[in-house]
């Protein structure tokens, strides 16, 4: 809107009576709901950019849909924007879904968040449905508190994936669990790094090898930069920490310390 119909309009609200006001105000409300949900929706992909197709980071922007921005990838020149892919994808009244998220939190009955949002009971029912299918698939980022890591060793797998198992020909195939054909560590190993704080938001990171330049992204994405770090006194884990400046604490965990002090 043009400034000059911006005053004209400003002038026309000292005629409104009370209802009408009221009525405004309303419409007011909800433009606003829709945009504290677009930037909550957009900050998701600012926080950590990538192709939804190909993971790729080099991404260009590429004119508005539907009120978000849409992006171009320059690996595989798929268009996104921040909800492709997700269970929201295609949701429609995202003025609402701020409020749908509330109603969660608080754990309102289908019912109840249905009356607070205006929409009907159904569609309470499948909106609560997909947004719980979310968090599932979304790691927790930058934990804070008292924060312990460790890395962990699993068998990997290759459930669903027979034919890449015959492909590579790593092993035989086997049922579920086994051990290693190997002792030690080796190719049939997985190394994952698990981070969780006190307030159990646990999130976990697959690793080509155990060295620093591995274990330093994940990390600071992991860990929030004011948090404490525990960790069962691996070198590894203590440099890193050490580098990127957060707190670190060796706490030893065979002997089945968990805290020291505060
Ligand atoms: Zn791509």
């Amino acid at each position: 809107m043009r400034a000059r119909e911006l005053k004209q309009l400003m002038a026309l609200t000292a005629k409104l009576t009370p209802s009408q006001r009221e009525q405004l105000m309303a419409r007011l409300g909800s433009g606003m709901a829709l945009d504290q949900a677009t930037a909550v929706v957009q900050a998701r992909l600012s926080q950590s950019p990538g192709c939804p197709k190909c993971q790729a980071v080099r991404l260009v922007r590429n004119g508005q849909a539907d009120g978000l921005q849409r992006y171009k990838c320059r690996n595989c020149g798929v268009t996104f924007n921040a909800l492709t892919g997700t269970p929201l994808a295609r949701l429609r009244h995202r003025n609402k879904w701020l409020l749908q998220a509330q109603a969660l939190d608080e754990g309102l009955s289908v019912r109840k968040a249905a009356a607070r949002m205006g929409v009907h009971r159904t569609t309470a029912f499948r909106w609560r449905h997909r947004f719980l299918t979310w968090p599932r698939e979304v790691k927790a980022q930058h934990l804070d508190g008292v924060a312990e890591a460790d890395e962990t060793y699993v068998l990997r797998s290759y459930k669903g994936q027979h034919r890449r198992l015959l492909a590579e020909q790593a092993r035989k195939p086997r049922r579920r669990g086994g051990r290693a054909a190997k002792r030690g560590l080796s190719a049939e190993q997985v190394l994952i790094l698990v981070v969780r704080n006190r307030a159990g938001q646990t999130t976990d990171f697959v690793l080509d090898v155990a060295n620093k330049p591995c274990v330093t992204p994940p990390l600071q994405v992991a860990v929030a930069d004011d948090a404490v770090l525990c960790t069962d006194g691996s070198n590894l884990l203590a440099t890193v920490a050490r580098e990127l400046d957060i707190e670190h604490h060796a706490v030893n965990t065979l002997r089945g310390e968990r805290t020291r002090g505060a």
